[in-house]
Formats: C-alpha cells, structure tokens, sequence
C-alpha cells in the first residue's frame, strides 16, 4: 500500500522559496504605502508576471507554467505571507485563465492568455449581483442574440479591479430557444466597450484593488465573447469557482502567517515585567493554537488543489469550501492576535498590522460566504436537509 505523501514536490518548495524572495523584496510596507496612496501594486504585478508566477497554472503553449492550481495557490500564499496578497490573483489567472484554458476556442486561448500569464494583461470576474448576491441562481444579466453576436444588459456589484482589467469575465444569461428559461453563460466584455460602465464603491479596506459596480446597457458583443457552451455553462462556472476557493484560503493563509510572524517576533522582544511577553502563557497559547489553526486549514486547501489537479471536481469541491472556510477563520483570529501582542503598537501604521484587519474580514464574506460554506457541508457532507 502507498503511503500518503505529504511532502510539496521539490519544484514547488523552490517555486515557494522563489516567490517568498520577490515578496520580501517589496514588502508589506510598500503595498500598504501605495494602497493609502491610491496606487496600484503594478511594479509587483509585472515582475511577478515577468517571472513566469502568475501564469505558472496556464498551458505552456500560451504562456503559462504548465503545472496546477496548488502551483498557483503556493505563489499567491507566499506573496501574501510576505505582506503582499494581490487580490487580482484569485481572479485573473485562477478563474480567469482556468475557465479560458479549460472552456474557450484556440482564438480565446491566444488572444487572452499569454497576457494573463505573463501579467501584461488582467482579466476580472464579475457574478455577484445586487439583488442576487448568494443566490447565483437569481442573477439576471442577460444575453440575447443578435445576428451573429450578443446584447448584454444588466448590473454588477463589488467587481474587483475592473479599472485595471482589459476585460471582466461576466456571468450572464440566456435563454434557451426551446424551454424560454434562462441559463447561465459566460461573455468576455472588454472594459472599453460602449455601453460598459463602471463605478468605484468606497470601501474600509487598505488595498491597491478597487471594488466596482458594473452597469451593462445593451453591450454589443461580437459571438466569440461567449466562452465555451451556451448548454454547459454551469459545469463551466464550476470549474472557475474551485479555484477562486482554493485561492481564496491561500489569500488567507498567507495573512494569517503574515500576522502570525510578526506577533511571535514582537512576543519574543517585547518586554514589560523583565521577560518577554510571550513568556505568558495568555499571549503564547492563543498562538500556539493560530499555528495548529493554520497547519490544519494549509492541509485542507493543499488536499483541494491536489484534488482538483487531478480533475475531480466534485471531491475538490467540498476541500476547497471546507479549506476557505477554515482558513478565513484564522486570518481573523491570527490579524486579531497580532494586534492583540503588540498591544497599542498593533494599530499604529508603521506595524502593518491595522492595515489588514478589515482585508482578513473579506474572507468571511468572500467569494462565498462563511454562511453559504456552512449550508454547502450541512447538506452535502452531512445529508442535513437543505435550508433555504
Ligand atoms: C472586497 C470584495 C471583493 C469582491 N470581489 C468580487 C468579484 O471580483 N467578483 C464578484 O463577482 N463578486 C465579488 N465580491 C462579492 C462577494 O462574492 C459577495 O459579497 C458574497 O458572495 C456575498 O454576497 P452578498 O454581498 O450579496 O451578500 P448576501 O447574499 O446579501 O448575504 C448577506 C448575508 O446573509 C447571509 N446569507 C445569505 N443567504 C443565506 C442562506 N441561505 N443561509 C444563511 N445565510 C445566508 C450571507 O452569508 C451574508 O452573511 C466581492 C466582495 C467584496 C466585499
């Protein structure tokens, strides 16, 4: 019997070790300091893009790495865990690239690809609706055929990074010609379109990335803006929204260790009775426990992307919920702790801690609510009857 390995490859602890040296290059102090400026992380961006880490999850004949999602999760965690968790990552190559690669025509492929693997271009992703939300099943944006191409009207919410992206990957509609229903479909709509507006919503959140309404007012778009099939677009989303989890838990976990880092260094220097503050018990057990936390929910998002890797989407759905949950759940608790061990030093700007208590909240919320996970275990894990 083979024993299970729960070893990384040695390509991808040195892809880690890699990445973890660009990250310490910039810093959570430069990330913080052009977000506060209203800047974009762009020199980042493009050297990541530069060195083949953004795309290492895209096919090598278009630019990318060739390797898996757990590739791509170990980039955007080590980057996170240096202080810099590039939000577009979840979305540009991980949902983005995956649906494009998996789903869209050789044309598709070329024209957006090699851009999103190689940085110069970002592709952003936009389900959530106002009055949808949760409930992906009530969105109402819609195509409806003209000639050849598509007419898509409908309205967005909280879209990140839309003034950054050549396009957004918009989840619409259509309605099927026998039935009358609506189903799902995915368009490409660049970000220049007539008819395409955007708007930025204020949020408390220090970070280079924007969130943004969409309006979309009879968008003409030409026939290839539709990615994959009118009929299997479900299937398709699906195959886009495993990795957005899994990246979303590596987004996570690569805070909470940001967070753990600094509150161990500071619990080992800081002294107010003559030993230093990790000494008490009150201070180190709570992040003894973050440590276990965070090794825990690292195991689960590894299993997802090594489960979706292998092509069992089903499997890799329920790790991938289980992983982001598990690892927002200690991004709070491991941001808080941190604040917590600086004592009144844990707010103040030059810690970089403050910064991203609210960023470590997105997580909870973010790509599908702690509650949505919850209801996805209790039904599908548990056989618990569905609530709502
Ligand atoms: C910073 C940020 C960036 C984002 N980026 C993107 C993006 O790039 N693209 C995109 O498409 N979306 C994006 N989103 C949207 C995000 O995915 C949604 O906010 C999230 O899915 C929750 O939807 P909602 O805000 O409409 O909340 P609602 O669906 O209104 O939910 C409100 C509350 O009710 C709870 N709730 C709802 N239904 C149930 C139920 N059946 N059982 C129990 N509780 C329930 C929810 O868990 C939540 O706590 C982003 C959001 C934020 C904050």
């Amino acid at each position: 019997m083979n024993a299970m390995n729960f070893t990384e490859p040695e390509e991808r602890g040195a892809l880690r070790a890699a990445v973890a040296e660009l990250g310490k290059k910039y810093g959570h102090e430069y990330y913080a300091k052009q977000a506060r400026a209203g800047l974009k992380t762009d020199e980042l961006w493009a050297e990541a893009g530069r060195l083949g880490y953004l795309g290492v999850n895209l096919p090598e004949e278009y630019g990318g790495g060739g390797a898996g999602i757990a590739d791509l999760a170990a980039v955007l965690e080590e980057l996170a865990a240096a202080g810099c968790p590039l939000l577009l990552m979840v979305v540009s190559p991980a949902i983005c690239g995956t649906v494009i690669s998996r789903f869209g025509t050789d044309e598709q492929k070329k024209r957006w690809l090699p851009g999103i693997a190689d940085g110069s271009g970002r592709m952003v992703f936009a389900i959530t609706e106002p009055d949808a939300g949760s409930n992906s099943h009530k969105i109402t944006t819609t195509a409806k055929r003209d000639g050849d191409g598509w007419v898509l009207s409908g309205r967005k919410v909280y879209i990140s990074g839309v003034d950054e992206a050549d396009a957004v990957l918009v989840v619409g509609r259509t309605e099927d010609t026998k039935t009358g229903k609506l189903k799902p479909a995915l368009f490409t709509v660049p970000t220049d379109a007539p008819g395409f507006e955007y708007q930025q919503i204020e949020m408390d959140i220090v970070s280079p990335e924007k969130q943004f309404g969409l309006f979309l007012d009879d968008v003409h778009l030409p026939a290839d803006a539709l990615v994959g099939e009118e009929d299997a677009a479900i299937a398709q989303l699906f195959a886009g929204l495993n990795p957005e989890r899994i990246m979303g838990a590596s987004f996570s976990l690569g805070i909470a260790r940001y967070a753990l880092g600094k509150a161990v260094s500071y619990a080992n220097e800081r002294k107010v009775w003559g030993a230093p503050i990790g000494t008490h018990q009150g201070l180190a057990h709570p992040l003894a426990e973050i440590k276990i936390e965070l090794e825990l929910a690292k195991l689960m998002t590894q299993k997802a992307a090594s489960l979706y890797d292998s092509g069992d989407d089903f499997g890799a759905g329920e790790s991938a919920n289980m992983a982001k949950y598990a690892a927002a759940e200690v991004a709070i608790r491991a941001v808080d702790q941190a604040v917590q061990t600086h004592g009144g030093n844990g707010l103040a700007s030059e810690y970089g801690l403050g910064t991203l208590v609210t960023a470590v909240r997105l997580g909870r919320i973010a790509p599908v609510s702690r509650e949505m996970v919850l209801n996805f275990v209790g039904q599908h894990s548990l056989g618990l009857p569905r609530s709502y």
